[in-house]
């Protein structure tokens, strides 16, 4: 992922811009020795729109604002934050104007990333368009910085999410298309390392009783169990490690998670949050359900079961529900109930989850043993999916034929898409040219690429994205 860091003097809102970028996901703290002085950056995924890159808050690196200058305090952390960051985003105080503090700033973002042209943004940028004071008097002020023109947002509100949007997405959007380039030429990245040969990260989760264990079990009694985390993994977020078919899977540590029942001890909200971070680092998730609670329930799943796999779409991970206990239901009321869940299920699935069709549905019975190999199959199927890769020659053949199939908004008013290419893969991710300054496609447009996409290439099942690019 792109990092992007925020920069400014103390108090121009930093963390509150940090916060709204990272909303409720987890930050990841971590300490940074400088001369003998600890300091906290904070780091985050964040969302903007359909932007995602990492996300680094530099105030704890300002917690003695009144000793010595920002210069000096924070050289000493240039090597180790800026080395990982490609964009900035710089803040300065819309209603206190340009502070000497600011130019300060200004001047050790030069030196020490000549290369990274901050974004200025006039934060707490909501009063100045009631009438007492100017944007544009502000805005004069900000360029004196010599990065360029302001955008005027407030970190508090949320005004001016779009324009920052827009003002970051060109280059971080160029970043992705390069590292993908380099990746072709051979150059190696380490975080886009990109073989579905690779260890598949498996997290098997589900409310208590659903027959997780059993699956495990029955997985880590049949195939080879490999013993140790390799390296990459910690200890505690690998629950153990198999071979299936000659592919090595990691279990991902999920405990605590959904295990909120009346009569269990409610695990601390730290677990929690650990085991939901270490759910998003599965490639594939493989969410069980009960088959005799769906019967009961009349409905296939309970709202924490949705809300996890909702977030496991939109995180872009591998889904796999497992409706297990079908043993339970075999003869019942002439076995009408068997084959009214195996129908019901997928398409109240597909109903409460309408962003991916075809999210594959295994019927299975751990306890008879029959779940095992049906299930590691889906898995391994859902996870090369989520690999695959589409040369941009084929994805253009497509294209042409795609766009002469269906006139969109009629003849002659079709959006001028050049051409597609995927950027990344771990989940299929591709970026539509077209041409213009502004973006032509629509959503419902989007929404019909992705679903050609899906069908003429075998996606479904799995999360994938497209971008629009525009090149003037
Ligand atoms: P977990 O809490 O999700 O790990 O659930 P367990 O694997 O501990 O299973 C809960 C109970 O359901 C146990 O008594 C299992 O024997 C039983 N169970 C698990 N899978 C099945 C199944 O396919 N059919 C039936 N009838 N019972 C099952």
């Amino acid at each position: 992922l792109p990092a992007v860091i925020l920069v400014g003097r103390p108090n121009v809102g930093k963390s509150a811009l940090f916060n709204r970028l990272i909303r409720r996901r987890e930050a990841l703290v971590y300490n940074t020795p400088d001369d003998h002085v600890t300091r906290d950056i904070r780091e985050g995924i964040a969302k903007l729109g359909d932007l995602r890159f990492k996300v680094l808050d530099s105030a704890g690196l300002e917690t003695e604002a009144t000793s010595g200058s920002i210069l000096q305090r924070t050289a000493t952390m240039t090597a180790n934050v800026l080395a990982r960051t490609q964009f900035a985003v710089f803040l300065i105080d819309a209603r206190a104007g340009l502070h000497p503090l600011d130019l300060e700033v200004g001047k050790w973002l030069r030196k020490n990333a000549p290369e990274i042209k901050p974004v200025v943004v006039l934060n707490k940028a909501e009063l100045l368009f009631d009438g007492t004071e100017s944007f544009s008097e502000a805005a004069d002020e900000a360029r004196i910085l010599g990065f360029g023109d302001p955008i005027a947002i407030s970190a508090e509100t949320g005004f001016g999410m779009t324009a920052l949007h827009e003002a970051l997405r060109p280059s971080i959007e160029d970043y992705v298309l390069q590292v993908l380039n380099s990746k072709q030429c051979g150059e190696s990245s380490l975080e886009e390392v990109d073989d579905s040969k690779l260890p598949l990260q498996l997290a098997i989760v589900g409310r208590p009783n659903v027959g997780k264990s059993t699956l495990l079990n029955a997985l880590l009694q049949e195939e080879r169990v490999l013993v140790g985390p390799e390296a990459g993994l910690t200890r505690d977020s690998v629950r153990a490690q198999f071979e299936f078919q000659g592919r090595t899977i990691y279990l991902v540590d999920t405990a605590g998670w959904l295990h909120r029942t009346k009569d269990e001890k409610r695990p601390s909200s730290l677990s929690i949050m650990q085991s939901k971070k270490n759910l998003m680092r599965a490639h594939v998730i493989a969410l069980v359900l009960d088959a005799e609670q769906i019967v009961q329930a009349g409905r296939s799943m309970t709202h924490a079961e949705v809300v996890i796999a909702r977030r496991a779409v939109e995180e872009g991970r591998g889904l796999v529900v497992v409706v297990n206990k079908m043993d339970l239901l075999k003869g019942k009321r002439a076995g009408s109930l068997y084959e009214k869940v195996m129908e019901s299920v997928p398409m109240e699935i597909q109903t409460v989850i309408p962003q991916v069709t075809g999210i594959p549905v295994i019927f299975t019975s751990a306890i008879e043993g029959k779940g095992r190999i049906p299930v590691m199959r889906q898995v391994i199927e859902t996870y090369e999916k989520w690999c695959s890769r589409l040369s941009t020659a084929r994805l253009n053949r497509w294209l042409r034929k795609v766009m002469s199939r269906h006139s969109w908004r009629g003849e002659g008013s079709q959006p001028k898409i050049k051409y597609v290419t995927q950027v990344k893969a771990r989940p299929p991710t591709f970026v539509a040219f077209t041409s213009g300054k502004k973006h032509q496609l629509s959503e419902a447009e989007i929404r019909f690429l992705t679903r050609s996409l899906k069908e003429d290439f075998g996606l479904d099942g799995i999360p994938i994205r497209i971008m629009e690019r525009c090149v003037p």
